[in-house]
């Protein structure tokens, strides 16, 4: 695949002349969204977004895992920091999707993945104080309810020492049609 995209980069390079885009989004805004790659030529779109208009952060569930949710500096908070403090972000957008691989992880197919893969989960387990294959699933990230998962990743946003109060939304798109519905449009964060 590395030959393939780098042919297909040569020909992008002799094609296309990109216009200068500034480094801070344009929107001043920040969305949050899940690793899906259904949602590549599809998420940008369906929102109205263009290059250089928002900020997109890509975590496997668009989530923070339940372990990494006590820890107020977890990695999309301090990505959400950068880009408040260092690019002028003045807003979140939360997108969860339907059909989300993270809202089904059963705990024996992903122990079984790793092994097959050289990954001892037991090893991990202990090693993580993760006390058995639930802690793993836990540790992946995994949710039964999208809604409810953007809710909660919109709420750790809103109280985040690390983060000053701006606005925050939570939405979930549709992964087959692209049709976003809110699940939290601003008016539920406490004043
Ligand atoms: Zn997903």
């Amino acid at each position: 695949m590395l030959q393939d995209i780098l042919a297909h980069n040569e020909r992008f390079l002799q094609q296309t002349t990109l216009p200068h885009v500034g480094h801070a989004p344009s929107k001043h805004t920040a969305v949050v969204t899940c690793m899906d790659c259904r949602l590549v030529n599809m998420f940008e779109p369906a929102l109205g977004l263009e290059r250089g208009d928002v900020l997109e952060l890509r975590t496997a569930g668009a989530t923070i895992s339940s372990p990494e949710r006590a820890k107020a500096d977890n990695d999309l908070i301090r990505s959400l920091a950068g880009g408040v403090y260092l690019l002028g972000v003045r807003q979140v957008f939360v997108v969860g999707h339907t059909e989300c691989g993270l809202s089904k992880v059963d705990p024996t197919v992903l122990t079984s993945a790793m092994q097959a893969l050289g990954v001892d989960p037991q090893q991990l387990i202990q090693q993580c104080n993760l006390k058995d294959a639930n802690g793993l699933v836990d540790w992946i990230g995994a949710f039964k309810d999208v809604h409810l998962n953007v809710q909660e990743v919109v709420d750790i946003i809103r109280q985040s020492p690390f983060l000053p109060r701006i606005p925050v939304y939570g939405l979930v798109i549709d992964i087959n049609t692209g049709k976003l519905t809110v699940v939290d449009d601003g008016s539920k964060a406490k004043a």
